[in-house]
């Protein structure tokens, strides 16, 4: 069965006002543990509210999200979210930033110290723990939020074009770390891109989005096995 489930979701923006905005129209998926997805599609054609959607930061007018045959409550749980505006906290040092979802997890301080240090590793700014967002590049802060979703270990993780910011070389090295921790770990990943590479590089299938209809055109299998070549 489905680990993630949507269905017949509508989404409306500012409902009932002359700027109101049909953002997804019926759109439905079915999402097996493990599997790999991107989505793509032009501007404004709803691929952020369809993830922020499945994240539950956006309720629905009609429709379900449901994991692993549960409707989902809210953001959280099994779910992490790396979010295209990085949305770090400014008054939070990297570590902090990192360390802010497992302040819940029942862990010990020098677990925690360890665990934060293992994902700020894991994306190249060991070093810099003690920096504020504000002393960043746009790059370092995107991959402090990579940092920060994965550092919660969540089966699913939902990405709104998490190496956008990045520069290139550090984007490969990014990328390929990420994907080895996916596939090693089974984790299932909704991930949004403009980049038709990133799409056929990253992921098993792919759902091509339209403006006019918000709602999902084609599921693309893409069957080339890994390591992409
Ligand atoms: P994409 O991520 O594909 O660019 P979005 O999901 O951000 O698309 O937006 C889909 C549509 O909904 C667009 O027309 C956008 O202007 C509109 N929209 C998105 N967020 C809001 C909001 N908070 N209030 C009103 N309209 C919004
Ligand atoms: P917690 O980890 O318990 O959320 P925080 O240190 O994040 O505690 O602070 C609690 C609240 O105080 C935050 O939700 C934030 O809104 C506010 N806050 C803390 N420090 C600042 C700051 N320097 N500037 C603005 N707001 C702050």
């Amino acid at each position: 069965t489905a680990i993630l489930e949507f269905e017949n979701i509508n989404v409306v923006y500012n409902a009932g006002h002359p700027n109101e905005v049909h953002a997804l129209k019926e759109a439905s998926g079915q999402i097996q543990e493990g599997e790999l997805i991107s989505i793509i599609g032009p501007s404004g054609c709803g691929k952020s509210t369809l993830l922020h959607t499945l994240d539950g930061l956006v309720r629905p007018a009609s429709g379900s999200v449901s994991i692993n045959g549960r409707k989902i409550e809210g953001p959280g749980g099994e779910k992490a979210m790396v979010f295209q505006d990085f949305a770090l906290m400014p008054w939070h040092t990297v570590f902090q930033n990192v360390a802010f979802g497992l302040r819940l997890s029942g862990k010990s301080k020098n677990e925690i110290k360890d665990h934060v240090m293992h994902y700020i590793k894991m994306v190249g700014l060991e070093g810099f723990e003690n920096k504020y967002p504000h002393q960043l590049s746009g790059g370092m802060k995107q991959r402090v939020g990579i940092a920060r979703a994965f550092a919660v270990e969540p089966k699913i993780l939902l990405m709104d074009e998490p190496f956008s910011a990045i520069d290139e070389q550090t984007r490969e090295i990014m990328q390929e770390e990420v994907l080895k921790i996916m596939l090693n770990e089974k984790k299932t990943v909704i991930f949004i891109t403009h980049s038709i590479d990133e799409a056929v590089f990253l992921s098993s299938r792919v759902f091509l989005m339209t403006v006019r209809p918000g709602r999902i055109i084609t599921d693309l299998k893409i069957d080339i096995p890994y390591p992409r070549t």
